[in-house]
């Protein structure tokens, strides 16, 4: 068996992957090589999870944001952005379009903004869960454990909060205003509290090497999460990155399917940012080990605010434009949507 073989075999067997491992086949680049290793978490995606492909319906409903990570476009510092809070009775129209278009899970996404109190998170949630019956996902950022808590005990379902990058000094760089101990605390006490949960990175952020994307990928798998969001840097020109050359699709593609070898039965989406990088970025993703896509369903007159990296909003697609297409997309590729 040749080293690639061995390597890719190691990491299907139980326990944390080894770091040489990843780091070898994290640099591969020759197409030839690394096909098995395409073919490999392919393989393992169809038989772990399946040909589906779930849905989440992602809602954005406030650009605001209290803290400064310097990829972010939506950073404080960034005072060119026009900032929006959508009122309760749009997040909840927008979420019962997500359930109008059969879309079993929402996605409740904003910046850090503590205008929304546990309070009016609470009675939101409520009456999300009330009106829609969806699967509630939030994305708000870090929190104290009792608001993690509260949330819970409101209805709300799974979390997401990417850990961005495992290492320590990376992540210092990065986030000025947050640190990585809380986060990992954070993500800690959500699975203790019973949420599924999400994880996840960039790839392709200055001075971030193979070593450094290993690392990521070992933190995923001992964090035993449900759930990894994996896409490119993609430098926006009102951060301190701007100059900062982009991710590739190529490293985005590797760490895809090294985690679904790593952790079988992950949910992954095929990400935007990957789609805004190469017009075939979802259809490679879907290739090389992701099972989601998340359409958005923030109305159009907010969605071009939520201008995380740039290109992200050029394209303004209306979700039901967004599923008939991928809907083809799947056909073509022998894989199904699931609502
Ligand atoms: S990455 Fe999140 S926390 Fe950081 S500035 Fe952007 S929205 Fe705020």
């Amino acid at each position: 068996m040749d080293k690639i073989s061995e390597g890719l075999k190691r990491l299907q067997e139980p326990g944390l992957p080894n770091r040489e491992d990843l780091i070898a086949l994290l640099s591969l680049e020759d197409e030839k090589e690394l096909e098995p290793l395409f073919l490999a978490a392919d393989a393992l995606r169809k038989e772990s999870v399946g040909n589906v492909v779930h849905l989440r319906g992602i809602v954005e409903f406030s650009n605001y944001c209290e803290r400064n990570c310097l990829y972010c476009g939506l950073r404080q510092a960034n005072r060119q952005l026009t900032r929006y809070r959508m009122t309760d009775r749009e997040i909840v129209d927008a979420a019962l379009a997500v359930k109008a278009a059969n879309v079993a899970t929402l996605v409740l996404q904003s910046g850090e903004d503590s205008f929304y109190d546990t309070e009016k998170l609470c009675r939101l949630i409520e009456k999300i869960k009330a009106e829609t019956g969806l699967i509630t996902t939030l994305s708000i950022g870090e929190r104290p454990r009792e608001d993690y808590q509260s949330f819970r005990d409101a209805g709300a379902d799974r979390y997401l909060l990417k850990h961005e990058t495992a290492v320590p000094s990376l992540y210092r760089r990065f986030h000025p205003d947050s640190r990585r101990e809380n986060r990992l605390q954070c993500l800690k006490w959500l699975k203790e509290l019973n949420y599924e949960t999400g994880t996840g990175c960039m790839v392709g952020l200055p001075g971030q090497d193979n070593a450094a994307l290993a690392e990521d990928i070992l933190l995923i798998k001992s964090l035993d999460s449900d759930m990894a969001g994996i896409g490119p840097f993609l430098p926006h020109p009102q951060t301190p990155l701007a100059a900062c050359p982009s991710g590739e699709v190529l490293p985005v593609l590797k760490m895809l399917a090294l985690v679904r070898l790593a952790c079988p039965t992950i949910n992954m989406p095929a990400t935007t940012a990957l789609t805004v990088l190469h017009p075939e970025g979802r259809r490679k993703a879907l290739a090389a080990g992701a099972n989601v896509v998340m359409p958005d369903f923030t109305p159009p007159v907010y969605r071009r605010l939520y201008d995380l990296y740039p290109g992200r909003t050029a394209d303004i697609e209306e979700p039901s434009a967004i599923l008939k297409k991928l809907e083809e997309e799947l056909n073509d590729c022998g894989r199904t949507l699931w609502k």
